[in-house]
């Protein structure tokens, strides 16, 4: 959700999460995890992996619309290559939806299978979604449970509120989404994390975060910059001459004529937030892992 409380996660809170999770990792047969396809290794949550531990699990590059569509490929693979079923999808569109229901259905088959050979032949496959905040968790349920139209009704032992949605011929989902806790630790990812809009505005620092996104542009793919703010060369020299001329351009100015340049930079994060940047993949898959004494940006 764009305004999302803030979320803050304590060590105290990632014990509860755990807890939850793991209970609801406990009733699903299948685990949707969702990942910003902008940032799948950023937006990854540290421990998932241990908590959904032997239960398939499918991997949902969401936001694909806003990625680069050639990196979304490199990762598709990257996890393939890993044995973990992955698909890319944009979630607000519903792209991508039947061919995850498809996806889940063959996961269930050896699952089915058991249950058909114990004589098990009324229950259904039940999944869930887990991923951070506003990775579009809800706008996948939404989409997912839009068209069904029978919730099962509350059971004894379920969570109040708590409801499965028949989605598929022989599948629930469960209408709350599992929210994990994003990467704090990790500066590079929690840069991203802020940039992409998973982390509240006031956790984290604007400055900080559009030197990052602007180092990204300006190493990888300069004319974007160009394009989209009509950028002269001359103008392309230091992050703080981009940032002025843009906020120059698009009216930035307080008396004096001088460029509000946290407005400027308000005004970049958006951009990139709604894609008017274009699509741009943040996290690379060959990168090199992000170390603790790395000192980026600082
Ligand atoms: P949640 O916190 O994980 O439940 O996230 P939400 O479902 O509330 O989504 C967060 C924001 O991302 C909302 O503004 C959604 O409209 C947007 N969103 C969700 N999925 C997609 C997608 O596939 N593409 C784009 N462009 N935006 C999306």
């Amino acid at each position: 959700m764009a305004d999302s409380p803030v979320v803050h996660w304590f060590p105290g809170h990632m014990a509860k999460a755990t807890r939850m999770i793991t209970e609801y990792i406990k009733k699903v047969d299948v685990v949707i995890e969702l990942l910003d396809a902008r940032i799948p290794r950023s937006s990854a949550n540290p421990v998932i992996i241990e908590l959904i531990g032997q239960k398939p699990h499918i991997v949902l590059l969401n936001k694909a619309d806003l990625a680069d569509p050639k990196a979304t490929k490199e990762w598709t693979e990257f996890f393939m290559n890993k044995g973990i079923t992955v698909l890319s999808i944009d979630s607000k569109s519903g792209k991508g939806n039947k061919k995850l229901l498809s996806t889940v259905e063959r996961l269930s088959k050896p699952i089915i299978d058991r249950w058909m050979a114990k004589g098990i032949r009324s229950r259904s496959v039940r999944t869930i979604i887990l991923g951070i905040p506003n990775v579009g968790k809800s706008t996948l349920i939404n989409s997912l449970a839009g068209s069904a139209a029978t919730r099962t009704a509350n059971k004894a032992g379920h969570t109040r509120g708590q409801q499965w949605v028949k989605i598929g011929k022989n599948l629930e989902l469960l209408d709350t989404p599992g929210v994990l806790w994003p990467k704090l630790e990790d500066q590079r990812a929690a840069a991203r994390l802020a940039m992409t809009g998973a982390i509240s505005d006031d956790v984290y620092d604007l400055e900080h975060v559009i030197k990052q996104l602007i180092t990204h542009l300006l190493t990888n793919e300069p004319q974007i910059l160009v394009e989209r703010y009509k950028l002269k060369e001359t103008e392309m020299t230091d992050i703080d001459t981009i940032i002025e001329s843009i906020g120059r351009r698009r009216g930035c100015l307080v008396s004096g004529g001088i460029v509000d340049f946290d407005k400027a930079r308000r005004i970049i994060l958006q951009d990139y937030r709604n894609g008017k940047l274009g699509v741009i993949t943040l996290d690379r898959v060959d990168e090199e892992p992000y170390y603790a004494d790395d000192n980026e940006g600082s």
